[in-house]
């Protein structure tokens, strides 16, 4: 049910309430389909949790750090005539375990895949992702492969995370075989495209809202403090605990309500000296009984050369809003014992108390609420990354189908 909750009703001007990155895709594709937009944003920028500052030594990214292209986002990106700028390729993946950087593909986990490919998956009414694989993989890899790979997207561990939200067309197979060959379908669609992965773009993640911006510049009104109203058309992409205020007086309230966030914050730095493990790499996933506060580190100029100057960059994603100062020297000391002080020229950490919705079996029960309430409530239309994936891409599908219903 990865879709938008509402109808439009044809003909009638559409009144978005929130411009970030969910409402400007929403608009984009709304004004392409001629449909008259307005857009209303709280704050005196657009974007929400995406934006990039820029320093002397690059970018620093507020949230996203970059955008997983499919067609549907790589035809956006012709549209928007933004040249793409892809990640490097080959980069060295790694896990940080009982104080050793490992790579995440071992032996056993390759063992396990390919000796439980008959084995049936479990048959339970809801499945965490934990629940689902356990099974397959056993403790071990769910805890130290699987929680912090999907640690690093959803900011919530396996066993917090609903199965059929993740997988909705892969979870009902009956074998583990089945299940990873609908995986393999599901990757297959996005083969064939002239750049594939993840990109950016010179200047950084504020370049993609730059344009979706400028293209919907007549339609937003910034600084909008007018008091919330329904009326029909009316779309809601602010997050889920501000939407079930703004309709506390709807049945919608109390569904939102129940939709849960995590924390999260991210921390850049630029040094004068590589973080020695970490050379020629991605980054560094980290499971969370490691006793290391961050989950994992990106190394950005590794990922995107073009957009640093000749320092080192790193930006260390932390499930923790609080003493983040003390928290990312603890972890250095762990982690990189080669950086000393007089290695640090730029530190900046962004911290969002409700950073990400936890996509948990209460969500998506929300969600299938909401559809089902939205039949007889043809006003209200809701869209975010609580609704329909938490990534750009799916958002960018998502807004794309609708406006073509
Ligand atoms: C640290 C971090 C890293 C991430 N990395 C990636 C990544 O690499 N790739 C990826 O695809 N995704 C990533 N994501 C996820 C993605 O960035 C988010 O899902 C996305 O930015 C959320 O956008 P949104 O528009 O739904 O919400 P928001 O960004 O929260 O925007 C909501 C907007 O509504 C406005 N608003 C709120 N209340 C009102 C009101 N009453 N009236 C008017 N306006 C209002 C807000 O000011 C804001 O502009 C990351 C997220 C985080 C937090």
């Amino acid at each position: 049910m990865n879709q938008i909750i509402g109808k439009l009703i044809k003909g009638k001007p559409v009144h978005i309430w929130g411009a970030g990155v969910s409402g400007l895709i929403l608009g984009y594709y709304l004004k392409k389909a001629g449909h008259r937009v307005y857009l209303y944003e709280k704050e005196n920028r657009v974007g929400g949790k995406i934006g990039t500052t820029l320093t002397e030594f690059g970018p620093i990214e507020n949230g996203a750090n970059a955008l997983f292209l499919s067609p549907d986002a790589l035809e956006l990106l012709d549209e928007l005539k933004l040249a793409p700028l892809p990640s490097a390729l080959k980069l060295k993946r790694h896990l940080f375990i009982n104080g050793k950087f490992t790579s995440p593909l071992s032996l056993s986990l390759i063992l396990k895949i390919i000796f439980g490919r008959n084995k049936k998956t479990p048959q339970l009414s809801n499945p965490t992702v934990e629940d689902y694989l356990l099974p397959l993989l056993g403790q071990e890899l769910i805890d130290h492969l699987v929680s912090p790979s999907l640690g690093g997207i959803y900011a919530t561990e396996a066993r917090g995370l609903d199965m059929q939200s993740l997988f909705p067309e892969e979870f009902s197979a009956k074998t583990y075989g089945e299940f990873i060959k609908r995986i393999r379908l599901r990757l297959k669609k996005n083969r064939g495209m002239r750049i594939s992965g993840s990109v950016s773009f010179k200047g950084g993640m504020q370049i993609f809202i730059n344009a979706l911006s400028d293209s919907l510049k007549d339609e937003i009104k910034l600084n909008y403090n007018e008091p919330f109203h329904l009326q029909e058309n009316t779309v809601i992409t602010a997050d889920a605990i501000t939407a079930g205020e703004l309709l506390k007086e709807t049945p919608f309230a109390s569904h939102l309500k129940s939709i849960q966030y995590a924390k999260l914050s991210t921390t850049t730095l630029f040094l004068k000296e590589k973080i020695a493990p970490l050379k020629q790499s991605f980054g560094v996933l980290i499971p969370r009984d490691q006793k290391i506060h961050s989950i994992g580190v990106l190394s950005n100029k590794d990922i995107f050369s073009a957009n640093y100057s000749q320092y080192p960059s790193y930006t260390f994603i932390t499930p923790e809003v609080d003493d983040l100062n003390a928290k990312i020297m603890s972890d250095l000391q762990v982690l990189a014992p080669n950086i000393k002080k007089s290695d640090f020229l730029f530190m900046e950490s962004k911290l969002y108390p409700a950073a990400l919705p936890v996509y948990n079996k209460e969500r998506r029960e929300a969600i299938e609420s909401m559809h089902e309430l939205s039949q007889t409530n043809s006003n209200i239309i809701l869209f975010g990354n609580y609704v329909a994936g938490i990534s750009l891409r799916e958002m960018i599908t998502a807004a794309k189908n609708f406006s073509l219903t």
